[in-house]
């Protein structure tokens, strides 16, 4: 036994521990991509195993299962790749260029043996299955950097795999028999290299996979399921945000504060469950009648606030206008017809630097005025009117 079986047991080591991770983190997420990269990393650690470690079949045969096994890891790597991102996952091309690469492989072994034709069908046949993720993620957005470092991920290995053994062999030349090739400096540079890609793109997946979950947890923790709008959290994230954001020409905001009328007693005569109707009809109306830039959350039981950045009092008394006249027809059908849900609106605008409490504390006022005007109505805060005289 030399030093160099520590070497060959690099990759499977490496590949055993990243499928065990994969496979934990499968177990947690039930993501499909998950569990193909776990397969990815069984097929490596499999196909280094037989390949150099551990020969259970007779010389020639041993090199079938091992080289099916590297087509595998890519096949499998590939699928967690292109399914993170929930595309189409070509099965058929991948596994046509599988079944192709294998045959050329079995010529080149038994009816022409040639160590560089089995080299380059193998590597040829791996780096194609690469060049399709390469293909997939190219017209995708690539809105953050795990995104790019993935599709760069799949380029390198179409580059190590297709360009690689040219220069190498090139420079080398051939193979006089097997046990030089596993000696030759071709074979260590696939294992170094393979080590390094191995590597890099389980920690990237990873990466994807933590980056996935840290924004599904945000957008849970942030939003609110009943009106499919933001809670409280959410919206005085996002509405400082925006406010942090609006300026240069003609910088303006507004900020209407809404809250459903005498809904106590809807909820007290009808029940509960339509007063959830109405609330999840409010959020509804609010999204499809305001302007793209709106921040838009439920912030209490029944009270809602919409952050229109950029945007004047005539613009804002539209939105408002549009949500109150809006909210009966969108609980037709979900609520007894002789219930006709309203709701009363506050207004304030102002310039962005005013901040987002002195804005809420503004349109809140107005909304009391609206309550005490009679509420499905909707008013402007006036800035004469002192702010302790709205009690
Ligand atoms: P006003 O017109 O003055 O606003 O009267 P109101 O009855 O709407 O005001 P009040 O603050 O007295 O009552 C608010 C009610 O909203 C009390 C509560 O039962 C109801 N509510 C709060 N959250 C929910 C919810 O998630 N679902 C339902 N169905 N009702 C809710
Ligand atoms: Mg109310
Ligand atoms: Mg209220």
């Amino acid at each position: 036994m030399t030093g160099q079986i520590f070497i060959s047991l690099l990759n499977p080591a490496i590949g055993l521990l990243f499928a065990a991770a994969f496979f934990l983190l499968w177990f947690q997420r039930r993501e499909r991509y998950i569990a193909y990269a776990a397969a990815a990393y069984v097929a490596t650690a499999f196909a280094f195993l037989v390949q150099d470690v551990a020969p259970a079949l007779p010389m020639e045969l041993q090199r079938l299962p091992a080289n099916a096994g590297f087509l595998l890891t890519g096949l499998f790597f590939a699928a967690a790749i292109v399914g993170r991102y929930g595309l189409p996952i070509p099965w058929r091309a991948m596994t046509v260029t599988t079944a192709v690469s294998l045959a050329a492989f079995l010529w080149f072994l038994l009816g022409r043996p040639s160590i560089e034709g089995r080299i380059y069908t193998i590597s040829l046949g791996a780096g194609i299955i690469a060049l399709m993720v390469v293909r997939a993620l190219w017209p995708l957005a690539k809105p953050h950097l795990i995104d790019r470092l993935l599709f760069w991920v799949a380029a390198l290995s179409a580059a190590n795999l297709i360009v690689r053994p040219l220069v190498i062999l090139s420079l080398t030349g051939g193979f006089a028999n097997y046990e030089g090739f596993q000696q030759s400096i071709y074979w260590t540079t696939v294992q170094f290299s393979q080590a390094i890609v191995s590597v890099l793109a389980a920690i990237s997946l990873m990466v994807a996979i933590a980056i996935d979950l840290i924004a599904e947890l945000r957008q849970q923790a942030e939003s609110d399921p009943l009106s499919g709008l933001l809670n409280r959290r959410g919206f005085e994230a996002a509405a400082t945000a925006a406010l942090r954001r609006c300026g240069g020409e003609n910088p303006s905001v507004a900020l209407l504060i809404a809250d459903l009328d005498r809904f106590k007693q809807v909820n007290d005569v009808h029940g509960h469950a339509v007063g959830d109707a109405i609330i999840a009809a409010f959020g509804a109306v609010v999204r499809h009648s305001a302007p793209p830039a709106m921040v838009a959350g439920r912030i209490g039981g029944e009270e809602f606030a919409l952050l229109l950045p950029g945007d004047g009092i005539e613009t804002a008394r539209r939105v408002a206008e549009a949500v109150r006249t809006g909210l009966a027809p969108a609980c037709a059908g979900r609520i007894p017809p002789a219930l006709t849900p309203t709701a009363s609106f506050g207004l304030a605008t102002g310039a962005p630097g005013k901040g987002l409490s002195q804005l809420m504390r503004e349109a809140d006022q107005a909304l009391y005025e609206a309550k005490r005007a009679g509420r499905d109505r909707v008013r402007a805060f006036a800035s004469a009117l002192p702010l302790s005289a709205a009690g």
